[in-house]
């Protein structure tokens, strides 16, 4: 998988950004900051890779129609590809931002020469999470930096990047393809029926990247239960993500890599909890009725779930810290345990995000599918007849008002609301089919 990484025809309906790349190769103009701009999981972090790849490589290649591509041999080609390039650099948020600090020791960095490659590359994912401070930072290092360095910031939300820093930049604006064009793309290169690829499409919530990788793995159950068993299972499989994941970090060789577990981008492809969050939403939307006391009841066991959860699975990191503390200075172990606490925190926000997102994409479904009949846009591709049901039943003018409702409550989790107010507001806003 990580050796497709090398080329550009491994990234998939993306043909005008690739042709911006190649022709910025092919001329030798590299620009000193790109923007990949795009809707999540279109292959933005992807193409950033292997753009990296192809830069530091030491013998490109051109493919006979003119692609240019990494060799895969060199050593550079090797430590990018094992994520470990010297002159390589990821800036993440720590929690929910890019902070300041972090764009200092960017700075640093991007001071000095290459260590091992042609290029100082940093890539910023997601570039939109800089707050202000550390945006006005980056901005003044964009103005001082010397040649030779290169900055990729990956953006879904454009307008959160200050203009100064979009007028220094080259824009790679990144199709957004419609949930057809994707799950088509997928049925050809992964060979597997067009009703399996649909409803890996439907658990991952439209990840074009998240469903490829399940592809390889497993074949999902698509079992759909009825609102009760739904809800219990949902809240089982909460905790039995938690085990898998206390099993990860317990199994890895060394701090280093029990943190990285977390980065794994399989981690949240735990196909159990997909499976029974998609069907908990679907019979929270079919449900004939709620009862009033559901949205309290409910949220408070989902926050108990993600309590028990998360307790257990700190327990899991606190012995896998002091089993092996005497390998490591007290300083670095501070540093670690730190980590570890952001880590788990995100892991479990992300649970909340999930199933705020599952909703909202059923909602959307009923909006637009109810509309036009139209598949082309229509994530749930597998439940078409649940979301023809449902918008006759609900309606379109409850979709429309959810999408809205559910747009600005996503926003609020993203600045960390207390999750409790903003589940209970969503599930009182449901009510019953009829
Ligand atoms: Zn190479």
């Amino acid at each position: 998988m990580r050796s497709n990484l090398l080329r550009f025809c491994n990234i998939y309906l993306q043909d005008g950004p690739i042709r911006l790349l190649t022709g910025s190769l092919r001329k030798n103009r590299i620009a000193q900051t790109y923007i990949f701009a795009g809707a999540r999981s279109v292959g933005k972090m992807r193409l950033a890779k292997t753009f990296a790849a192809i830069l530091q490589c030491l013998g490109p290649t051109i493919s006979p129609d003119g692609e240019p591509g990494a060799c895969g041999k060199c050593l550079p080609c090797r430590r990018v590809l094992a994520g470990s390039h010297p002159d390589v650099t990821f800036i993440r948020p720590l929690g929910n931002e890019i902070r300041i600090e972090q764009v200092r020791q960017m700075r640093d960095q991007a001071m000095l020469h290459p260590y091992l490659g042609k290029w100082r590359i940093f890539i910023l994912d997601p570039a939109d999470r800089l707050n202000e401070s550390s945006a006005n930072s980056l901005l003044k290092i964009l103005e001082e930096a010397p040649d030779k360095v290169v900055f990729i910031l990956i953006a879904e939300e454009i307008e959160r990047i200050l203009p100064t820093i979009q007028s220094r930049s080259e824009m790679i604006r990144f199709n957004h393809p419609s949930h057809k064009a994707a799950r088509d793309t997928i049925v050809q290169i992964s060979g597997l029926a067009p009703e399996v690829v649909a409803r890996l499409y439907a658990l991952t919530e439209g990840a074009f990247g998240a469903t490829l990788a399940l592809s390889s793995l497993e074949t999902p159950i698509g079992e759909y239960l009825p609102l009760g068993q739904a809800q219990v299972r949902f809240l089982e499989d909460i905790e039995k993500f938690s085990v898998h994941v206390q099993e990860k970090v317990n199994e890895a060789p060394s701090l280093e890599a029990a943190l990285s577990v977390f980065e794994s981008p399989e981690i949240a492809l735990f196909l159990p909890l997909l499976e029974s969050r998609k069907s908990f939403v679907r019979g929270l939307l079919m449900a004939e009725s709620l009862p009033a006391a559901f949205p309290v009841m409910f949220t408070g066991a989902f926050q108990n779930a993600i309590q028990r959860s998360r307790k257990s699975l700190e327990k899991v990191i606190e012995t896998v810290i002091s089993r092996q503390k005497s390998a490591y200075a007290s300083e670095i172990i501070k540093d670690i345990d730190w980590q570890f606490g952001l880590a788990v925190q995100m892991l479990f926000q992300a649970q909340i995000h999930g199933l705020l997102d599952c909703l909202r994409h059923w909602c959307e479904d009923l909006f637009h599918f109810g509309h036009t009949g139209d598949e082309t846009w229509l994530l749930n591709l597998d439940r078409k007849e649940d979301i023809m049901t449902l918008s006759q039943a609900r309606g379109i003018g409850f979709a429309e008002t959810e999408v809205q409702l559910l747009a600005r409550i996503l926003e609020l989790q993203s600045r960390n609301v207390q999750p409790g107010l903003l589940l209970e507001n969503v599930f009182s806003s449901i009510g019953g089919r009829n």
